[in-house]
């Protein structure tokens, strides 16, 4: 890995990696792998996949599900690992679990194809039709929503429900996709570039039982830790946020529609309600470390406290943005007299879920290659986010989505799986879109972190005037919609 600083990240990372995005596909062949012919089995002993997916998370489940749906893939041997166990649901618990995701509508799609979205509506769903985000340290705020309410922005979804979704259909495909539970993944033996006499032309996998396996494709789906990336030197650009987020189940104080996302900046990070039924709701407070475990040894009536102050207090205020903001905002209210959306309020909460308070620190990372021969990385193992923006998942399910189509296009047309020419293609369509997203949830990470009087004020002039232009928000929407 790359140890850089901050300020050679914000020189070097994006850029970096951006300008890896533009390196021509020969040139990458050349560096990073060979495109060899098939060959069978050259030890005679174990078994060969054509595709291996360490990771059972969200995205590596619906990696294999994607994969052992597809008619042009219907041949193929796949296997997934899974360190920890299986996830079912038979029936839905009565109270919600802590981790959620806010997933797109392009996610929901690619769910829908695979048949998992059919029981994730049955069992547990709330979609959500608009997002208020304001300004701890000013009055401006920006509303999302659709033109129409009928449609919806997202779905809150529990991650326990996805998994168990996917695993349900997994079970559907067993004549060809396997799936093996409570089996780690301790070391890859990589294909070396020149094969000698008698040597294994696929990628090695040893399991912590000493069992070894081979395939002809492996998808790395193992976290933001990944061993596959950390095992083969990818360089990845990383760090670590001066944030923890707290997540907890939240009761309110009275039942409403609750179909409105919640997200208010404070200075020392952002808070979010995400609605899960009329009654409860789950909470994402990014703050500082220190604030964090202070939240963390807080009694429930004390946090309970703490969460409404959070949305409700105006102690960050200062009168002189606040004059400022104002004057903006009629100055635009003048030239465009119908646009912008009325403040709403957010609901209050009444207690907290037992035991459902959790903390985890947060952090960014990018691998600035996706593909080495014969691998591809998919999801958090690629690249991980901020919470902010609700788009870790959904950046992995699109990385799903692009690489099932590649490689059922490769096998239709009697391709090597392995091979680096759908590999690279998987790689520069899903930087173009990842890196752009990844940047701008930093921008904001950065852009909210402070409230200096300048920053404040630039940020509530820019908020206030995106609220005032449906087509930029339009814009937003649909990007972060994919
Ligand atoms: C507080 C918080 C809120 C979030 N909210 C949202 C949101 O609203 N919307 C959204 O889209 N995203 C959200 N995210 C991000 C989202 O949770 C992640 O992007 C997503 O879970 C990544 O999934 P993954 O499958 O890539 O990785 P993981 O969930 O980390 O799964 C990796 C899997 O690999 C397995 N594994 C690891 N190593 C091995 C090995 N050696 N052998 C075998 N198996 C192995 C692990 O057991 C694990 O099951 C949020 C994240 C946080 C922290």
């Amino acid at each position: 890995m790359l140890n850089l600083t901050r300020a050679s990240i914000a020189r070097n990372g994006f850029g970096r990696c951006l300008m890896a995005e533009k390196r021509s596909s020969a040139v990458k062949s050349v560096r990073r792998g060979l495109v060899c012919a098939d060959h069978s089995d050259g030890s005679g002993n174990n078994e060969v996949y054509d595709v291996i997916i360490p990771g059972g998370g969200m995205v590596g489940t619906a990696m294999a599900c994607s994969l052992g749906m597809h008619p042009n893939l219907s041949e193929k041997k796949i296997l997934l690992l899974e360190a920890g166990n299986k996830k079912v649901m038979d029936k839905v618990p009565d109270s919600y679990s802590t981790r959620v995701s806010s997933i797109s509508p392009g996610s929901a799609t690619l769910l829908t194809g695979i048949g998992a979205w059919e029981h994730i509506t049955k069992w547990r769903c709330k979609p959500y039709k608009k997002m208020q985000v304001w300004d701890a340290c000013s009055d401006a705020l920006i509303t999302f929503d659709k033109d129409n309410l009928e449609e919806v922005m997202a779905y809150i979804v529990e991650n326990d429900v996805v998994v168990a979704a996917l695993t349900k259909q997994l079970d559907s495909l067993s004549d060809h996709v396997q799936v093996k539970y409570r089996s780690k993944v301790v070391k890859y033996i990589w294909p070396t570039a020149h094969q000698a006499v008698r040597s294994v032309p696929w990628v090695q996998v040893v399991l912590a039982c000493g069992e070894t396996l081979q395939t002809k494709l492996l998808i790395g789906a193992d976290g933001p830790n990944s061993m596959v990336r950390r095992q083969l030197g990818i360089p990845t650009v990383k760090w670590d946020y001066d944030q923890s987020a707290v997540v907890a189940v939240l009761r309110l104080s009275e039942p409403t529609e609750n179909n409105v996302a919640w997200q208010r900046f404070l200075p020392t990070g952002p808070i979010a309600m995400l609605p899960l039924s009329d009654t409860e709701s789950s909470l994402v407070w990014s703050t500082s470390h220190h604030l964090a475990e202070e939240l963390m040894a807080l009694d429930d009536e004390c946090f309970v406290d703490a969460i409404n102050s959070a949305f409700w207090s105006n102690v960050n205020q200062s009168e002189l943005v606040e004059t400022a903001g104002s004057l903006f905002r009629s100055a635009l209210a003048t030239i465009m007299p119908s646009a912008g959306s009325p403040r709403q309020l957010p609901p209050s909460v009444a207690a907290i879920g037992p035991k459902s308070r959790v903390m985890f620190p947060l952090g960014m990372g990018h691998a600035s290659e996706y593909i080495r021969h014969r691998v591809a990385l998919v999801g958090d193992a690629a690249h991980r986010v901020h919470p902010l923006a609700g788009q870790g998942a959904n950046l992995g399910f699109g990385d799903v989505a692009c690489l099932t189509q590649l490689l059922s296009q490769a096998a239709f047309n009697g391709k090597d799986l392995g091979a680096m020419q759908h590999l690279l293609e998987y790689e520069s369509e899903r930087q173009r879109h990842n890196l752009p997203m990844m940047a701008a949830i930093d921008l904001m990470k950065r852009l909210y972190s402070t409230n200096t009087a300048p920053v404040v004020l630039l940020r509530t002039f820019g908020l206030q005037a995106t609220n005032m232009l449906p087509t930029l928000k339009e814009q937003i929407m649909a990007f972060a919609s994919k």
